[in-house]
């Protein structure tokens, strides 16, 4: 059997179609899109085609609204800094979650480097942010609020569109990184009612190095890196052409496909989640049963060292995660787990398993057959 890859919120293949759409700007269509010759203007086309695409995927008012970066690290640093940047007149204070990726949580700790101040609000055992904690943190010198949509662990999805009017209640910008929820479920920059959003094409079968960030039309916003007058002045830097072009065909397809593909992946979760729960004692569920994304599950095998299972699994043929792909290695629990009140060694004996589109039933049969003879073992040697 070929590896099994349950790693879909690390990062997802590049799909066929994809692969198909960017291949060109490789070679033939190699224009800069900022040039008048023709060669430039189709590059120009490809690059406001993409546009309107991820503008449609996300339900915004205008294409406009629409700008590209290099990824979902580039959007948060750059929604949260320039954001802050550009409305610190109101005051020098952040509001965001303790379980927000390290793009968010680290931008803020620098920021308080610079004198800002930082409310992290606590979350609930799922990892749900309460409304009224945000409703407390809120500030007449509050200049931002920051809240993820969905979170890369454990899978939560946040009440964002009842947080981003509590936020404006009180006359702040909202952003969400919104990495993980792009097209995963529906996500529309409208009816959430947000200023600024992050996305990135790697995380829906996208290519990586690619992301872009949704600035509602009005927003004031300072720009982070300074040079040419790309992305209407507000991002400079020439086109990555193919990237952008990869971007618009991978949020296309990953919308055209989402109902079909979030009840097939979310059904080989469950048959997962239901399966070890059966086979293996001592387990833990982290995160919520409902209002969670369709591919994750988090477990703790209390017990054992998700390091360790994490190794064994990628032995046998199966790539999961232990905690965040960005984490892994350091030794410091999921500051996630930590958040929704495991302790030490429950969230040091965690695994994620990120369920995809290319995942079958057939895979997932194999993994409950292996997991756990991997996990008996390793309590065995009490690894
Ligand atoms: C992956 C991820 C990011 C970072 O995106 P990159 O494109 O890899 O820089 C940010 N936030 C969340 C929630 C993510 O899952």
């Amino acid at each position: 059997m070929d590896r099994i890859y349950l790693d879909h919120a690390g990062t997802t293949p590049v799909t066929p179609s994809v692969l198909q759409a960017m291949l060109p700007y490789f070679s033939e269509c190699y224009g800069n899109a900022s040039s008048i010759h023709s060669t430039g203007r189709d590059a120009r086309k490809a690059v406001e085609n993409a546009r309107r695409q991820v503008q449609h995927a996300l339900g915004s008012a205008s294409a406009q609204e629409i700008y590209f970066t290099s990824g979902g690290t580039e959007s948060d640093n750059w929604a949260i800094k320039g954001g802050a940047l550009a409305s610190s007149a109101r005051g020098r204070h952040i509001v965001t979650s303790a379980i927000e990726h390290h793009a968010v949580l680290h931008t803020c700790q620098w920021l308080e480097k610079q004198g800002w101040e930082v409310t992290y609000l606590p979350v609930d055992a799922e990892g749900f942010v309460s409304p009224g904690d945000l409703q407390k943190a809120m500030r007449k010198d509050t200049a931002l609020v920051s809240i993820m949509m969905a979170n890369n662990e454990i899978g939560t999805i946040e009440p964002i569109a009842e947080l981003a009017e509590i936020a404006h209640a009180d006359g702040a910008l909202f952003h969400t990184d919104a990495v993980q929820a792009v097209g995963a479920i529906p996500v529309d920059v409208q009816s959430l009612g947000v200023d600024m959003l992050s996305l990135s094409a790697h995380k829906f079968g996208g290519p990586k190095g690619m992301g872009a960030l949704y600035i509602k039309k009005g927003t004031v916003m300072e720009r982070l890196l300074h040079g040419g007058e790309q992305e209407r002045h507000l991002r400079a830097g020439t086109e990555n052409l193919p990237g952008i072009v990869g971007l618009g065909e991978a949020l296309r397809e990953a919308t055209e496909e989402m109902e079909e593909k979030a009840l097939r992946v979310s059904g080989l979760r469950d048959r997962l989640q239901a399966g070890i729960l059966e086979k293996v004692d001592r387990v833990l569920v982290n995160g919520p049963q409902t209002h969670r994304l369709p591919g994750h599950l988090n477990l703790s095998f209390l017990g054992i060292q998700g390091e360790a299972l994490l190794l064994r699994m990628d032995l046998a043929g199966i790539a999961a995660s232990a905690g965040s792909a960005c984490t892994a290695g350091s030794l410091d629990p999921s500051h996630v787990l930590m958040a929704i009140g495991r302790d030490r060694d429950t969230a040091h004996a965690s695994l994620r398993m990120t369920v995809g589109r290319e995942n079958t039933q057939e895979e997932i049969d194999e993994v409950l057959r292996i997991l756990p003879e991997i996990v008996e073992d390793l309590r065995r040697m009490r690894l």
